[in-house]
């Protein structure tokens, strides 16, 4: 289905609504949610799974898929009970596509710290107010609630950061400006200003408390899955080619001969299989550290998540040119190539953007100070 439209969604720039119409009846929508609130259950490794196999066909419907599983996992881990029995069975029938919230004009990418406020409402006890800008939106335009990270009421620095849950019903929705980017053109990523007023009871976790939820759930899990969906992409692209070369092999001028040719297959393949390591180790380390005694938070496990997002989003997209180096102009920078390389470069140029790797590295840069041992997870 994903593939279908996938074309068309690019062209165009518009959001993949029968792809989000098939999640949400296939009950992938609920994929993390516990089955006691009739969700599937999956786990983590279920989740990278379906990651890498939607971002073999389309990169913006695995990214879609991929931030509102994000958002799921806050509600899970984060919520209080009456917040979660509210949206965990919703998603788990379809009825709940969960947008992100977080960048913010004034402060760019800046995870852990906000610049709105949010209010509490002086005409109505228990309530709050929310005014914010969100400059990028993966699908907001269709979402049925958001996740919006806003400074805590009485803030005293803007890293006293809330994050809170808002329906489409409970706020007044404006768009501002188009969206026709480079890439992940179907992620429809728009920009919208939400206003309007949520109970109380809608802030995950305490007030104040978003550095948490940050770096035990939202942080891991979008490396996580975003380094799924831009390993998908890579290989379904290398599978192509690889389908091209071999359905070619037989005529006497075939590229496959050529050394040159092999050498940057074998490149771009040594680097998915790196990732791809990488991944599931990752993963492996992040469910053992989030279970139990573990602690996500330590230095040496926020480098690895950060190492794995930093890692995937250069080899994935390095692995795609790699590809159109060994193809050409033809299969490689056409537009109605079979192999698609050309929207599959400009999708994975998003990657290294997609949180700054810069703020990475600089985040990483005093992980690394304070790990004077360097101690491997
Ligand atoms: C396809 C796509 C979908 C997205 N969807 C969403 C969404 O649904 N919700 C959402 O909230 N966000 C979303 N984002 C935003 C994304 O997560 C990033 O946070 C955002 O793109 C960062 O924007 P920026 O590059 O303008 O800002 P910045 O993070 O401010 O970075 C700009 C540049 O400034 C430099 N820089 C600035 N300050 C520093 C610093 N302190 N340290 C190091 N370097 C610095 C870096 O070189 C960086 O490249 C999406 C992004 C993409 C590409």
């Amino acid at each position: 289905m994903a593939e279908k439209y996938a074309e068309q969604a690019d062209t165009a720039a518009e959001f993949p609504v029968t792809v989000l119409e098939e999640l949400r009846s296939s009950g992938l929508l609920g994929l993390l949610v516990p089955a006691e609130y009739g969700g599937l259950g999956g786990t983590l490794d279920d989740l990278l799974d379906v990651g890498i196999a939607l971002g073999r066909v389309d990169l913006s419907a695995a990214m879609i898929f991929a931030m509102h599983c994000q958002q799921v996992a806050c509600v899970i881990d984060h919520a209080a009970a009456p917040l979660a029995q509210e949206l965990l069975p919703e998603a788990a029938a379809g009825r709940m596509y969960l947008a992100s919230v977080t960048t913010e004009a004034s402060k760019g990418g800046h995870l852990l710290t906000a610049s709105a406020r949010l209010e509490a409402d002086t005409d109505a006890s228990g309530q709050l107010r929310v005014d914010r800008f969100a400059p990028i939106v993966t699908g907001g335009a269709y979402a049925d609630g958001f996740l919006i990270s806003m400074q805590a009421p009485g803030a005293r620095s803007p890293g006293e950061v809330s994050l809170v849950f808002a329906r489409r019903s409970q706020l007044d929705i404006t768009a501002s400006g188009d969206w026709d980017p480079l890439g992940m053109r179907a992620s429809h990523s728009v920009a919208l200003r939400l206003t309007g007023r949520v109970p109380d009871h809608q802030v995950l976790g305490e007030h104040g408390a978003f550095r948490a939820v940050a770096l035990r759930t939202l942080g891991p899990l979008a490396h996580l899955t975003w380094a799924a969906c831009w390993l998908g992409a890579a290989a379904g692209a290398l599978s192509r080619v690889v389908q091209m070369l071999r359905d070619s092999a037989k005529s006497k001028d075939s590229a496959t001969k050529s050394e040159l040719l092999l050498a940057r297959l074998s490149r771009a393949r040594q680097r998915l299989d790196t990732v791809h390591a990488l991944l599931r180790h990752t993963a492996d380390v992040y469910t053992a550290a989030s279970t139990g005694d573990g602690d996500v938070s330590l230095p040496r496990n926020q480098l690895l998540i950060n190492a794995l997002k930093i890692t995937a989003s250069e080899e994935c997209l390095r692995a795609v040119e790699d590809l159109i180096d060994a193809v050409g102009l033809r299969h490689g920078y056409l537009k109605n190539s079979p192999t698609r390389l050309e929207r599959t470069l400009r999708d994975l140029r998003s990657a290294p953007l997609n949180y700054s790797n810069d703020r990475l590295h600089q985040a990483d840069g005093v992980l690394a100070l304070l790990d004077q041992g360097v101690r491997f997870a």
